[in-house]
Parts: C-alpha cells; sequence; structure tokens
C-alpha cells in the first residue's frame, strides 16, 4: 500500500520537479458537497492523485473540496475520469490557469480541516446545500439589466478598488467571516430585491449566497465560476462585459485585465493607476497601488519612512524588525471609512497609504 504522506525532502521534490521533462498543467476546481468521513475521503484521494503525479494543495472538509493542483500534461484525461467517477464530483468545474508554467506545486499536500472557507458561522442549522442559484454570464448580464438587481462583491477591499462589476457594492472588511453577518446587515431593507453576489472563482460567494438564504432572503443568486469565468464566456460568446477594470488574482501578474479602464487610483499621488505592489521594505511589505513616477521616487516603498528604512545598514534593519508583528499588512481604504477616528488621522497626514511602519 502507498503511503499517505510524504517522506521525502523538501529539496530532494523541488529538484525532481525540475527534473521532469514533461509539462504540467495548473488547475483548480472546489465543490460543495456532504463528506461523512474527510479523513477516509482525504485517505482514498491521496492514493489516487498519486497514482497521476498530481502536485498540489487540497483541502477536505465536512462541507466539500476545494483544490488547487497541477498534473503532467498526459495524465490530465486520466485525472478528468478519475474526478468524474466519484459520484458527487460528476460535472465538476476545473479552471485552468493560463500563464502558468506549471511548476506552481512540488508536492502533493491533502489536508483535513473544518471548514474549505473559514466562515465563522457555528449554527449546526447552517446547510450548505441550500445555497442560491447559479447564473451564467449571460443571465448575469439580463438580470443587472434591471436596476432593482443588487450586485454585491465578496470579495477583499483591495480586489474591488481595481476592478469589479457595473455598480457592484462591496462589503467593506478584510475578512471572509467579518464579510458574512456584514453583507446580511447591509441589505436588510433589501430583502426581496434580485441579489446577485460573486467572487473571484466562485467559492466565496457560493457558501455567501447559502448565509444569505438561511438568513431569510429570497432571491439570491451567485455567479457561477466566478470573474475567471465570466471573462472567458464573455470572449468566447463575444457577450457585453460589463466588468471594470482588472481581476486581482495572486500570482506574478498581480492581476489580469478584464475591462479597458483603470479605475483606481495611485494611493501616493491620485493619479489613475492600478498597478498593485509590495512595499520594498522588507518589514512592511504593505500591498498598495503605485504608480511607476511614485515607485521612482520612493524607490517602491509605501512612504518615505520605509524609503529611509531600506537604506539603513542591514543590520539595524535586523534590530528595527525584531519582535514586530506585522500581522496582515493591506492597504484598506474602506476600513477607514467605517472609522471615523482613524479617518481624521489620515486626511492630517497628506498622501501616502495609511499603514507606515517602518519596522
Ligand atoms: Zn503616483
Ligand atoms: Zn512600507
Amino acid at each position: 500500500m502507498a503511503a499517505l504522506h510524504n517522506r521525502i525532502s523538501q529539496k530532494e521534490l523541488k529538484d525532481r520537479l525540475y527534473q521532469e521533462n514533461e509539462a504540467r498543467t495548473t488547475l483548480s476546481f472546489y465543490r460543495y458537497f456532504p463528506i461523512k468521513d474527510p479523513l477516509q475521503f482525504r485517505n482514498q484521494l491521496f492514493r489516487s492523485l498519486c497514482d497521476l503525479k498530481v502536485f498540489g494543495r487540497i483541502y477536505v472538509a465536512h462541507e466539500g473540496i476545494n483544490a488547487q493542483i497541477s498534473v503532467p500534461n498526459s495524465r490530465f484525461a486520466g485525472l478528468k475520469s478519475y474526478l468524474e467517477s466519484i459520484p458527487s464530483l460528476q460535472g465538476i468545474r476545473v479552471n485552468i490557469a493560463i500563464d502558468d508554467d506549471g511548476k506552481s506545486f512540488w508536492v502533493l499536500k491533502i489536508k483535513v480541516r473544518d471548514k474549505i472557507v473559514a466562515d465563522g458561522i457555528d449554527d449546526p442549522a447552517f446547510d450548505m446545500s441550500w445555497k442560491g442559484k447559479y447564473v451564467d454570464a449571460e443571465m448575469f448580464n439580463r438580470l443587472t439589466e434591471d436596476p432593482q438587481t443588487i450586485v454585491v462583491d465578496m470579495r477583499n477591499h483591495y480586489e474591488y478598488e481595481v476592478g469589479h462589476f457595473e455598480n457592484a457594492i462591496e462589503i467593506p472588511s478584510d475578512t471572509f467571516r467579518e464579510q458574512l453577518p456584514m453583507s446580511a446587515e447591509m441589505l436588510q431593507d433589501k430583502r426581496d430585491r434580485n441579489i446577485i453576489m460573486y467572487c473571484t472563482g466562485g467559492i466565496r460567494c457560493e457558501k455567501a449566497s447559502a448565509y444569505l438564504l438561511h438568513q431569510g432572503f429570497r432571491n439570491v443568486f451567485h455567479l457561477e465560476g466566478g470573474i475567471i469565468h465570466y471573462a472567458n464566456m464573455v470572449k468566447e460568446k463575444g457577450l457585453e462585459n460589463k466588468f471594470r477594470g482588472k481581476n486581482f488574482v495572486f500570482d506574478n501578474r498581480m492581476g489580469e485585465r478584464v475591462g479597458e479602464e483603470v479605475i483606481a487610483r495611485c494611493h501616493q499621488c491620485g493619479k489613475p493607476c492600478d498597478t498593485h505592489v509590495n512595499c520594498q521594505n522588507p518589514g512592511c511589505h504593505l500591498l498598495f497601488i503605485q504608480c511607476p513616477e511614485c515607485a521612482a521616487l520612493y524607490e517602491s516603498c509605501c512612504s518615505e519612512a520605509c524609503r529611509e528604512f531600506i537604506h539603513l545598514p542591514t543590520e539595524q534593519q535586523k534590530l528595527l524588525r525584531k519582535g514586530v508583528d506585522k500581522g496582515r499588512n493591506v492597504f484598506n481604504k474602506s476600513k477607514r471609512r467605517l472609522r471615523p477616528s482613524l479617518k481624521q488621522q489620515m486626511s492630517s497626514g497628506k498622501g501616502g497609504p495609511s499603514k507606515v511602519s517602518p519596522a
């Protein structure tokens, strides 16, 4: 019987990946469905996917499966028919990553988790099988012709900032678990309207749609396959594109353009710009929007303080950084909109993102 975990060193595994002659395809899929015994499901999956030489990261929970994996091209068909052979995974949508060299994973890790998407819901009556209706790109466009329809963006602020659907409302929080109750509150007086939720790939808005139904909302929809699939469908079928700006994705490109226009502004000078960068100060690493001119001026830092910091001798930088907990360092304008005291602080200090922590 094959081992259920890897016992080879990371380095060895990485070397093996780079010695492989065959190209790999990177893909992702998820599905919500009840899994009685996640550990047993996990172990079976692990054996079969090892045989198919699959690498990647998969989460299995009582509520379903979420997978980001790569497979040698010659085994792609085998993988698809294997997935189809699992009754609960029949007809599953597989998203293939474009612009990917297939070297994103060098080991297979399948973890059993509490949830595939952390949601903070502890109500045992919450039922993921009672979820909103799927809408495809065509249906999405048709429903949004009606000005009464409400479109809700379930992603993070920095994603919304560079690109979103026309008239979409934002749920201003940094975490999905906070966004869920917040969305129900914000939509309180719109209970009887058509509500369409969306996210990048569909996994978050699918859960959010179930949450709203659970909260007594009625006409809840969610965009099938998320923005990624919508953008593909618009291209393929020549539909009208209602997405404005860039779709933020976490890879080297930091976003792929879906709409033509630039809807965001440089956080430092306010010029139209939608390029996300991480602050050059490794102790800060703030994710923010910066235009090329400001990048030159601030040497790719988020602030003068960070620019000064990177010119300190390395030893001194290390000393200053010691014991400082960075937390999650993302520029969030909407947070400030919600917290007036912070807003005041901001208006007193002109220009530059708020998060100025050089150490
Ligand atoms: Zn600028
Ligand atoms: Zn910085």
